[in-house]
């Protein structure tokens, strides 16, 4: 690396050579940052699961209190219309004449009926109830799962930071020694660009054919003049990709691209 490195700086200016030590400890950073990013999704992934889970339990047993309450005054209006049939049950006995008896008779049979109806709305609340309990067992299964699944991803992210954690301070110490040379700005366009190509904030230039002067990036294959390979030859300056955005660096060699 350190050959290539060489080579790579005897074309370019101060700031291209410092930028593109950056770029190899960036592209590092990047690496390790990618492959924990997967563990991280699949942390992110149970971790939603599970409070889908959560939440839907807990709207079950909301939804099931709801039914308990109508159950309760359900229950209370069956008791009065009880009542009021015993009542109605009692007056009978004491009818003076056939037409109040029929009349008693008439009213009594409407609470009755009423209060079988209400009887009726009693029991389709209890079984809802029950398919509501059976529904909070079944996700409280599925919560388990989730819950496991979730405890293995944890402990999988937790074991590989502790795997990179020297590697990964080694390399935030080496970014920061690469930082202090660069300006702010400079090193903000590199960063910007950096964070939206994972870590690919620089492209080579590379030369299409041996014997004619056609370049491009080749980071996105845009062409790239030869007035812009010539500043970057002779310039300390940043020359950055119009398609794709990356700072662009020549070699001493400029490699043939397919
Ligand atoms: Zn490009």
């Amino acid at each position: 690396m350190f050959r290539r490195l060489a080579c790579i700086i005897s074309v370019m200016g101060e700031t291209l050579e410092a930028l593109h030590r950056l770029q190899v400890v960036e592209l590092q950073i990047a690496e390790i940052r990618s492959q924990r990013d997967v563990i991280q999704r699949r942390v992110e992934v149970h971790r939603k699961r599970l409070q889908q889970a959560n939440d839907r339990v807990e709207e079950l047993q909301v939804s099931a209190r709801r039914k308990q309450m109508d159950i309760d005054a359900l229950s209370l209006d069956v008791s009065s219309r009880e009542e009021s049939v015993a009542k109605h049950r009692e007056a009978l006995n004491n009818a003076k004449t056939n037409k109040e008896y029929s009349a008693i008779l008439a009213a009594m049979n409407a609470e009755k009926a009423d209060s079988g109806k209400v009887e009726s709305q009693v029991l389709e609340r209890m079984e809802e109830i029950q398919s509501t309990n059976n529904e909070v067992a079944q996700v409280e299964e599925e919560k388990k799962v989730h819950s496991d699944a979730l405890a293995v991803a944890e402990e999988k992210l937790a074991a590989f930071d502790e795997r990179h954690k020297k590697e990964t301070n080694r390399l935030t110490k080496d970014r920061k020694e690469c930082e202090s040379g660069i300006a702010p700005t400079t090193l903000s366009s590199f960063n910007r660009v950096a964070d939206h190509l994972e870590g690919e904030a620089m492209a080579v230039v590379g030369k299409v054919h041996p014997k004619r002067d056609e370049y491009v990036c080749t980071g996105c294959n845009l062409k790239i003049s030869l007035e812009i390979v010539n500043i970057l030859q002779s310039r300390d300056e940043i020359q950055m990709c119009k398609c794709c955005g990356r700072i662009l660096y020549v070699e001493s060699s400029i490699v043939k691209t397919p």
